[in-house]
């Protein structure tokens, strides 16, 4: 078996392990990183912007949030359930993080809300097209990796890490294996970042009360299936709130497809039974609105419209913008429905309420019912949920449009038990010297929701938690 060793031992190359790397080897030391993948990044590649509070940025556009103001909205949202501590030093370490990215080369478009009512926290990556968007992260994770190197890290792709050795109580190393066979790594520290569970049916399955495919289209980043949290519930790591990274989406159509674009705006949502189930106006927030969806029959969700209301939009613009769709036009959505509109399980169209009703099996008779309340609730107000009056648009037909939506996820969250430090701790709450994980193997702080109010807040968990890795693993390095 070919043996490497170094000081730190890096299992995983995606945004929390880079991070982890590059801090480990600014303070001297050796570093290697085994990547499972053939690159670096895993699912950070697909993301657009971390989390910063209180960064120059933000300053320089008169956006005011505090630290201590960001650190309160995450625990109010979470009711202190999330570890105070490792929140507080994530949040407070973030503006600094932001500047140590810059000074890597990375540029920021803009710090953003992700919607209405949520605060501007998300840094946004300008990608090399020079047009932020999805996958805008793609560019961080180049730079971060050449940075790496630049540091002498060595990064071993398509090496995946199988466990980890522990030696007299400590960890000492980890067995990985690559094309030419089985190697082993030894180091005095071992940091886990493998990105989580999403790309694992089983464990979705078992963990977190989802079934992928039935009642769960999360997104699936091949990989992505929570070898590092087994890893290290192996040597006796304890389990942590385990769940998803829920929004929603119209199932397999890819997230934010065109199609979406007039659907996921206050329009009249109905469950199977034909009924109103949330005030519309909170589909702007993804994890309010998955939550409601997720109460209803069969965990699905109908967003009826009619022409009128797609000509609206074309002549208008949408209702509600957030940063994805800002990008988008109605155009697309044109030409999306013309591709669809002849067999979808995901759109329905009917030219009556009857045939729509038919296709979606949604009741009939609640749905003429709800639509008639709804419609008389324009010309009046909404009894039901006090709906802000310039979003009840009539639906009147002649012809009636339904988009089916379903609980989906951009991963995983959490698994493997750390503290502040990210120093993994055993079922009794000891530590396990030597051992690290961040990222989102270790993100237990959104529980029980995605802090979406505070947005770019899992690649930013997955960063900071990352460097605070790699800042710990050399002090206790220091200490033995
Ligand atoms: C479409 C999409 C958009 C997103 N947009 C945003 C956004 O804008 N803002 C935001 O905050 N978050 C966003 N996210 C989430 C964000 O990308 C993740 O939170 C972040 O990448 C997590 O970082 P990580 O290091 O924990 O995991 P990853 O970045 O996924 O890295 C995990 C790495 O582990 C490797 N690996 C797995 N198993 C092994 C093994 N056995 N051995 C070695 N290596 C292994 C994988 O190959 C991968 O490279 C988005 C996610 C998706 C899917």
């Amino acid at each position: 078996m070919r043996q490497l060793k170094a000081d730190v031992i890096v299992v995983a190359g995606g945004a929390a392990g880079l991070a982890a790397a590059i801090t480990a080897a600014e303070q001297g030391a050796s570093v290697i990183v085994l990547e499972k993948a053939n690159t670096t990044g895993g699912c950070a590649n697909m993301a657009m912007g971390l989390l910063g509070v209180e960064t120059k940025m933000q300053r320089n556009r008169l956006i005011d949030i505090t630290r201590e103001g960001a650190f309160t909205k995450f625990m109010d949202y979470t009711h202190w359930r999330a570890d105070a501590r490792l929140v507080r030093d994530y949040i407070y370490k973030s503006a600094d993080t932001i500047e140590w990215l810059e000074n890597m080369g990375v540029e920021f478009a803009l710090p953003s809300k992700y919607f209405p009512g949520s605060e501007a926290t998300w840094h946004i990556i300008m990608p090399k097209t020079g047009n932020p968007g999805l996958r805008a992260a793609a560019t961080m994770i180049k730079l971060m990796t050449e940075r790496a190197e630049e540091l002498g890290v060595k990064i071993y792709l398509e090496t995946p890490v199988k466990r980890i050795i522990k030696k007299d109580g400590a960890v000492v190393g980890v067995v990985a294996g690559d094309k030419d066979g089985e190697i082993e790594a030894f180091g005095g520290a071992v940091i886990i970042a493998t990105g989580g569970f999403g790309d694992n049916p089983d464990f979705i399955k078992e963990y977190t009360e989802y079934e992928w495919g039935k009642d769960l289209f999360s997104y699936r980043i091949p990989g992505l299936t929570g070898d590092g949290i087994q890893m290290a519930w192996e040597v006796g790591a304890a389990k942590d709130t385990m769940a998803m990274e829920l929004v929603f989406f119209a199932p397999n159509t890819g997230g934010y497809a065109p199609i979406e674009l007039p659907f996921r705006q206050p329009n009249l949502l109905v469950n199977l039974e034909g009924e109103r189930f949330m005030n519309e106006q909170i589909i702007e927030n993804p994890v309010f609105s998955v939550n409601a969806i997720t109460r209803q029959k069969n965990r699905v969700a109908f967003s009826i419209i009619d022409e009128s209301i797609i000509k609206y939009y074309e002549k208008n613009g949408l209702d509600l913008i957030n940063v994805v769709t800002s990008t988008m036009d109605m155009s697309y959505f044109k030409q999306e429905l013309e591709a669809m509109k002849n067999g979808s399980d995901v759109l329905f169209i009917g030219d009556s309420i009857e045939e729509l009703a038919e296709k979606t099996g949604i009741n009939v008779e609640n749905l003429k019912k709800t639509i008639a309340s709804y419609n008389m609730a324009y010309d009046s107000r909404d009894e039901l949920f006090n709906k802000d009056p310039k979003f009840l648009k009539p639906i009147k037909g002649p012809k009636y449009y339904a988009l089916k939506f379903a609980p989906s996820a951009y991963g995983s969250l959490g698994g493997i038990k750390i503290n502040h430090k990210t120093e993994v701790l055993d079922a009794e709450g000891n530590l396990i010297p030597g051992l690290y994980a961040a990222g989102t193997d270790a993100n237990s702080v959104c529980d029980p929701d995605y802090v979406f109010v505070l947005p770019g807040n899992s690649l930013g968990f997955a960063v900071n938690s990352g460097r605070i890795a790699g800042e710990s693993a050399v002090h206790y390095l220091r200490e033995i």
